[in-house]
C-alpha cells in the first residue's frame, strides 16, 4: 500500500522542478503578490517556497495532504470553468510520500501562524503555534529520500538547480502583478522581480537587455476559434542558438512542441540559418476546449482545434515580423 503510493507520488512528482511548479501554482491560487524560493542541492535537500497569499486556516491542517483533498473542488465541480491551476488534490499529498513536508501558515485571522509535518499524507500529531507572517511556507526537504532509483536518475545539481530557474523564469515573467525572489540557501537571490513591473521589465531582468530591447508586442485575436493570444516576440534584428520559448495556456505553464516548431518556422525565413527567436504567449482558449489540469506526468498539452490554433497564431505571427 505505501509502496504503491510512493510509487504513484514519484510519477506526479518527477524532479524537483515539477514540485515547484505546483507549490507556485498554489501560492498564485492563494492570492500571493510575493513569493520567494529558496533551494538547497538542485531542490534535493530543500525546496522552500514562502507566499504571502491567504494562508491556510488551521481546522484544514489535518486534511492538506490528503489525495483528492482540495479546497478548490468548487471550481472543478464546473469542469467547463476551471480557472484554478493544480490537478485536484494531488499535490501536497504526492510530496508528502516522497520527501520530509512542513507546513506553516498563518492567515489574517490568526494571532500567530500554525505549524505542522505530514508523512505519508498524515499530520503528524496537532499543529503548534509558531511566530510567522501572513502567508504560507511550503518545506519540502530530502525529495525522493525513499527512491533511491529516481534519485540517482537526476543528472546533477546544477541540472536540477538550472530547471527550477527555468520554471521560476517564465512565472516571473507572466505574473507581472507578482514578485518572485529565488535564492541558493545562503546565497544572494539568482533571480528578482519586483510585485509590480511589466512583462517586458521582467523580461529585461531574468533574461537580459539585448533581448529586451528587441521585443514587440504581440496580440492576435482569432473570431473564429475564439481565442485571444498576447505576448512579447523578439524581432528580425534578434536571434539566439537555443530557442526560448515561454508558453502559457489559460495562465498555466505548458508545452506544445507542434506549435513550438511552427514558430520556429515562421522565423527561418528572416533570421540566420540555425538561429531561433525569444517567444513569450499567453494563449487563452475557451476552456471547455483545453485541459489545463493535465497531468503532470503529461508534459505536452492538447487541445481542440489544435492544428488550425497553432495555424492562426503563426499566422498572426508572420503578418507582424513582415511588418516590423
Ligand atoms: P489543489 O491545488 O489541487 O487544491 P494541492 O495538493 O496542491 O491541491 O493543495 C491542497 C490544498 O492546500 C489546496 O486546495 C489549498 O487549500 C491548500 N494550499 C496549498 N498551498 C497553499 C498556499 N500556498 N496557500 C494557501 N493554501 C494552500
Ligand atoms: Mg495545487
Amino acid at each position: 500500500e505505501e509502496v504503491v503510493n510512493r510509487i504513484a507520488a514519484g510519477e506526479v512528482v518527477q524532479r524537483p522542478a515539477n514540485a515547484l511548479k505546483e507549490l507556485i501554482e498554489n501560492s498564485i491560487d492563494a492570492k500571493a503578490n510575493n513569493i520567494q524560493i529558496t533551494v538547497k542541492n538542485g531542490g534535493l535537500k530543500l525546496l522552500q517556497i514562502q507566499d504571502n497569499g491567504t494562508g491556510i486556516r488551521k481546522e484544514d491542517f489535518p486534511i492538506l495532504c490528503e489525495r483528492f483533498t482540495t479546497s478548490k473542488l468548487k471550481e472543478f465541480e464546473d469542469l467547463s470553468s476551471i480557472s484554478t491551476y493544480g490537478f485536484r488534490g494531488e499535490a501536497l499529498a504526492s510530496i508528502s510520500h516522497i520527501a520530509h513536508l512542513t507546513i506553516t501558515s498563518k492567515t489574517k485571522k490568526d494571532v500567530c501562524a500554525h505549524q505542522a509535518r505530514f508523512v505519508d499524507g498524515v499530520m503528524q500529531g496537532a499543529t503548534k503555534a509558531v511566530a510567522g507572517n501572513q502567508g504560507t511556507i511550503i518545506t519540502v526537504e530530502d525529495l525522493f529520500y525513499n527512491m533511491n532509483v529516481r534519485r540517482n536518475a537526476l543528472r546533477s545539481v546544477a541540472d536540477e538547480y538550472a530547471r527550477i530557474s527555468d520554471v521560476v523564469s517564465k512565472y516571473a515573467v507572466h505574473n507581472a502583478g507578482i514578485g518572485f525572489a529565488l535564492k541558493k540557501s545562503g546565497g544572494n537571490n539568482d533571480i528578482r522581480t519586483p510585485p509590480k513591473a511589466s512583462h517586458i521589465d521582467n523580461i529585461r531582468v531574468i533574461y537580459g537587455n539585448t533581448i529586451a530591447r528587441e521585443l514587440t508586442e504581440f496580440s492576435w485575436e482569432d473570431p473564429t476559434f475564439k481565442f485571444k493570444s498576447h505576448g512579447f516576440i523578439t524581432n528580425v534584428n534578434y536571434s539566439t542558438k537555443k530557442f526560448v520559448f515561454l508558453l502559457f495556456i489559460n495562465h498555466r505553464l505548458v508545452e506544445c512542441t507542434n506549435l513550438k516548431k511552427c514558430i520556429d518556422q515562421v522565423y527561418t525565413t528572416y533570421l540566420p540559418k540555425n538561429m531561433h527567436p525569444f517567444v513569450y504567449l499567453s494563449l487563452e482558449l475557451d476552456p471547455i476546449t483545453v485541459d489545463v489540469n493535465v497531468h503532470p506526468t503529461k508534459h505536452e498539452v492538447h487541445f481542440l482545434n489544435e492544428e488550425q490554433i497553432i495555424e492562426s497564431v503563426c499566422g498572426g505571427l508572420e503578418k507582424k515580423l513582415l511588418g516590423s
